[in-house]
């Protein structure tokens, strides 16, 4: 079995984070070196590695789960604006082997990103 990735050990509460929101099939947390004023990963609980991995049938609704917990939460804090980013592999920015989305918000980002 490989190892638990760092958001596996915070989604089973092994280790501390500041969770903003969670269901049962979702989290939401602030990332602990931010790169915003406002800086959260949105996370499924179910193991997928990537985007490349997502399962064509199993995990159709999951994305949408995801965005819509996003949305909530963005409404519920009064925010508009923001950007949403998945790095999928290590040459798009990928650290953290465990599907997530960056939320990015309070301050003016730049376009391209690096
Ligand atoms: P990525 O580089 O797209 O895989 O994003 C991984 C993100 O996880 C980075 O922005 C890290 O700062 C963040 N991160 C790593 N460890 C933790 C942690 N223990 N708690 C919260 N965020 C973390």
């Amino acid at each position: 079995m490989n190892a638990k990735t760092i958001f596996q050990k915070i989604i089973d509460k092994e280790i501390p984070s500041t969770i903003i929101y969670e269901d049962d099939l979702c989290i939401i947390i602030e990332d602990i070196s931010p790169q915003a004023p406002i800086h959260y990963l949105a996370i499924p609980k179910k193991v997928i590695i990537g985007i490349s991995d997502l399962d064509d049938t199993d995990d159709k609704n999951i994305l949408g789960h995801l965005m819509i917990a996003i949305k909530n939460q963005m409404k519920k804090m009064r925010l508009k604006d923001y950007r949403l980013v998945i790095n999928n592999g290590s040459e798009a920015g990928q650290t953290v082997f465990h599907l997530h989305i960056h939320i990015l918000a309070n301050r003016t980002l730049g376009w391209p990103p690096g």
